[in-house]
C-alpha cells in the first residue's frame, strides 16, 4: 500500500502542484523561512511576506547578522512574532555552531531554536532529499482518513501511530516532493470538514472514503475558547507632538511597541486618576476615539481607544515619547492598528 500511495500522490502532484516561490529550489534556508512563515498562516498571506524577507536576508548569515528590530519590522502584520525571533536566534545558532551551514540530520535540526519535528522533516526532505516525514495538521488529517484512525489525535499514542504511518508512506526517491504533495492534498482536496474525494488520488486506498465517515475524521482535541479581555488604550500626546509608547518585554508580542493599556473599561471621568496611578502622568483633553477588536489564538482583545494630552516633560520609566516618523519605523502589532491610526490623526 505505501508504494501505491506514493505513486498515486506523486503523479497527482506533478499535475496539480501549487506554483510557489519556495518550490523547486534546494535551499534549506528557503525551506526553513517559508515553513516558519506558513505555520498558522495562509499561503496567500505568506506570498506577500516571503519574497521581501528573502530579498532583505538572502542567506542564513545575512539573517544572523541582522538586528532583531529589522527582522520584526519585516514580519510586521504576519503575527505570531515568536516565530520571527526564533528564526533570528536559530540563524545566529547556525552561524555560530554550524559555520553557517544548516544541518541535514533531523535530530541536529531539532536542536536549532524554533525548529520542531515538522520543520526539521520539511528541511531534511525538501532541501536535502532525506527519506523522512513532515507531519503537520494537514498530514495528520490525510493519514488518519486514509488509514481510518478514528481515535482522538490529541492522544500521544494516536499521534505517534499517525507519525509512524506517515513515515512508512515516504518513498526513498522524491521524499521532498512527496511531503509537499501531502501538504498540498491536505490544503486543497482533503480539507477539514467535507473533503473533495472525487478529485483525490488516494480515493481507492482511503478507509474513510470506503466507510463514508470522512467528515468525522480526524477526531481533534477540544480547544479552549479564547479568553475575552477588555482594555482601555491611551494615546497620550506630549507638548512636542509625540506619543507615549513602550517596547513589550512580556512573552506575548515581545519586542513590539504598544501604547499604554489598562485591563477593563473605565468611565471617562475615572481616566485621569487611573493614568496618574499607572504612569504618574497628569492628562487632559481626553477624547473617546471608538472601539477596536483583535482576535489572537488564545485571547480576544476588546479595546476602547482614548486620545489625550500631557504637559509632562519626561516619559515615565520604561516608556518613550515617539514622533510620528519614529512610529513608522518601529514594529507595532496589528492589534494596535486602530490605535496607530488614531495616533497619526493627532500627531501626523
Ligand atoms: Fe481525503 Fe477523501 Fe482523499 Fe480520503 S478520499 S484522502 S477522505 S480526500
Amino acid at each position: 500500500m505505501p508504494e501505491n500511495i506514493a505513486h498515486a500522490l506523486l503523479a497527482w502532484y506533478d499535475e496539480n502542484k501549487r506554483v510557489l516561490p519556495w518550490r523547486d529550489i534546494s535551499d534549506p534556508y528557503a525551506t526553513w523561512v517559508s515553513e516558519t512563515m506558513l505555520q498558522q498562516t495562509r499561503v496567500e498571506t505568506v506570498l506577500r511576506y516571503y519574497p521581501r524577507f528573502m530579498q532583505r536576508f538572502p542567506t542564513v548569515q545575512d539573517l544572523a547578522e541582522a538586528s532583531v528590530e529589522d527582522v520584526l519590522k519585516l514580519w510586521e502584520g504576519l503575527g505570531y512574532y515568536r516565530r520571527a525571533r526564533n528564526l533570528h536566534l536559530g540563524a545566529q545558532q547556525v552561524a555560530a555552531e554550524y559555520g553557517g551551514v544548516i544541518p541535514k540530520d533531523v535530530k541536529q535540526l531539532m536542536t536549532i531554536q524554533g525548529i520542531g519535528a515538522y520543520t526539521a522533516g520539511a528541511i531534511a526532505s525538501i532541501a536535502y532529499g532525506k527519506c523522512v516525514p513532515a507531519v503537520d495538521g494537514n498530514v495528520i488529517r490525510v493519514v488518519s482518513r486514509v488509514c481510518g484512525i478514528r481515535e482522538n489525535v490529541g492522544i500521544p499514542s494516536v499521534k505517534r501511530q499517525i507519525e509512524q504511518q506517515a513515515a512508512s508512506f515516504v518513498p526513498q526517491q522524491r521524499a521532498g516532493d512527496f511531503n509537499q504533495a501531502m501538504m498540498d492534498l491536505g490544503a486543497t482536496v482533503c480539507i477539514p470538514g467535507t473533503p473533495d474525494c472525487d478529485r483525490c488520488p488516494l480515493q481507492k486506498v482511503c478507509d474513510a472514503y470506503a466507510q463514508e465517515d470522512m467528515d468525522e475524521i480526524p477526531q481533534l482535541p477540544r480547544k479552549n475558547p479564547p479568553k475575552q479581555l477588555t482594555y482601555d488604550v491611551y494615546i497620550i500626546v506630549d507638548n512636542q507632538n509625540r506619543v507615549l509608547m513602550r517596547q513589550r518585554t512580556e512573552t506575548m508580542l515581545q519586542g513590539l511597541w504598544v501604547f499604554p493599556m489598562q485591563e477593563e473599561h473605565h468611565k471617562e471621568k475615572q481616566l485621569p486618576g487611573q493614568i496618574r496611578k499607572q504612569l504618574g502622568l497628569a492628562v487632559s483633553d481626553i477624547q473617546y476615539e471608538g472601539e477596536a477588536r483583535h482576535v489572537f489564538t488564545h485571547q480576544v482583545w476588546q479595546m476602547a481607544l482614548y486620545t489625550m494630552r500631557t504637559n509632562a516633560m519626561q516619559a515615565p520609566e520604561g516608556w518613550r515619547f515617539i514622533t510620528a516618523e519614529e512610529m513608522r519605523r518601529i514594529t507595532i502589532p496589528t492589534a494596535m492598528k486602530a490605535a496607530v491610526h488614531a495616533a497619526h490623526q493627532k500627531i501626523g
